[in-house]
């Protein structure tokens, strides 16, 4: 009598009542009946309907009592709703066609936002596909139930998956810091997916887009975003620089090979990082190593002072200082400084709207870092619908279903 009520409490019944607890083969059998004095409700509409038929016995996994496997039976009925036709009634611990129960799932799930899924399966002692089933129920939950009317602001940016072999396209709600939308490839007719999804006026909508200059996408944000700004990411930006000062450096490395070997080896950190993260010893070799007149110590002078660009509040300040950046760039003697000088030139304008609208993906960096970590960790990520799963529970901050009692 106890585990009915229970049961009863738990899954917050109320147009149903527990009919029997059996246990067999060692797993708690629940069967489940309508309460008769209820009319019920359309599954759809949610319109108390006259019933129809009744359909035969279901099962649905249940949250486990103790370890011990538990299973909802239940035949359910179908209604003859006005608005929808023969429809299967409303029953509060399912979701669509899911062999799981609502709270399982979300136990399941929530879980699975803190440890690898194969685990979440070995504490409960379920397979690990019946996690990802769990996953995705709340996540089509989630999609179904989120909103996005409040999304202006987007970035986009790409995260690879397989060791770089297969790129993903994601875009970002970069206000409420939350993945909205993950697509496999990242050509143009991927982001045109995104926009088709999202739909015209949610498009129209949106203010900004941040994203990489060299994206190959440029075409389709301005087509189909047309009154948002294009902001170019600043952290794009600074890993373009830091290519081309690596650039310098490898190819002085190269050119003293003969004559001082020793002299740039282990430097690449000291010339990349930003001086304040330098260790002592790195200091001291830095200072050594700026008495010299070094190709790679003026690339490093020029890529110390792009930095302070990005401190301008007055977009006419920040052209101004850019300007004199460019000159002393292309004076450089350095072909990969002044190819960088080049291309910033070439997208100044998006790249000076930084200004107008202070927006970067580094949100996205963040983000990016907590999926990876939930991509090193799981298993079976070789499809992109589970890697995508997999985004989407870890990073779109997506509702769950309520329930009546906490489980966890
Ligand atoms: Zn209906």
């Amino acid at each position: 009598m106890l585990i009915e009520s229970i049961i009863r409490k738990t899954l917050g019944l109320k147009r149903f009542c527990v009919k029997e607890v059996k246990e067999e083969d060692g797993q708690l059998l629940v069967y489940l009946a309508p309460d008769k004095r209820y009319k019920l409700a359309c599954s759809r509409c949610g319109k108390k309907m006259p019933g129809y038929d009744t359909l035969a016995e279901t099962r649905w996994r249940h949250v486990p009592l103790w370890g011990i496997p538990v299973v909802l039976i239940y035949a359910p009925r179908r209604v003859k709703c006005a608005t929808c036709g023969v429809k299967v009634e409303a029953i509060p611990w399912t979701q669509g066609k899911s062999p799981l129960s609502v709270p399982l799932s979300v136990v399941l799930a929530t879980w699975a936002k803190e440890v690898a899924w194969q685990v979440v399966g070995r504490l409960f002692g379920f397979h690990w596909n019946t996690v990802r089933k769990a996953v995705k129920d709340v996540v089509d939950y989630g999609l179904k139930h989120r909103d996005i009317s409040d999304v202006v602001y987007i970035g986009i940016d790409e995260i690879s998956r397989r060791k770089g072999h297969i790129y993903h396209t994601q875009v970002y709600d970069l206000i409420g810091k939350r993945l909205l939308w993950s697509g496999e490839g990242r050509s143009s007719s991927t982001l045109e997916a995104f926009c088709d999804e999202l739909g015209t006026e949610r498009c129209e909508q949106i203010e900004a887009v941040c994203c990489d200059m060299w994206a190959p996408y440029l075409d389709v944000i301005k087509e189909r975003f047309p009154n948002a700004v294009l902001v170019f990411d600043k952290f794009h930006i600074v890993r373009h620089l830091i290519e081309a000062v690596d650039t310098v450096r490898k190819q002085e490395a190269w050119e003293l090979k003969a004559a001082n070997p020793e002299l740039l080896k282990k430097t690449r950190y000291i010339w990349l990082k930003n001086p304040c993260n330098l260790t002592e010893h790195q200091r001291v070799r830095l200072s050594d190593l700026e008495k010299l007149n070094l190709k790679i110590n003026r690339a490093y002078l020029l890529k110390e002072a792009f930095r302070r660009f990005w401190d301008y509040t007055y977009p006419a300040w920040a052209k101004k200082y850019l300007d004199q950046w460019f000159w002393w760039a292309t004076h450089s003697r350095l072909q990969p400084m002044r190819r960088f000088a080049w291309m910033i030139r070439r997208h100044e304008k998006d790249i000076l709207n930084y200004f107008k609208v202070l927006i970067d993906n580094g949100c996205v960096e963040a983000l990016n870092n907590k999926a990876k970590s939930i991509s090193h960790r799981a298993f079976g990520y070789r499809t992109s619908r589970t890697f995508n799963l997999a985004q989407y529970h870890g990073m779109g901050k997506l509702p769950m279903p309520p329930l009546t009692h906490k489980f966890v």
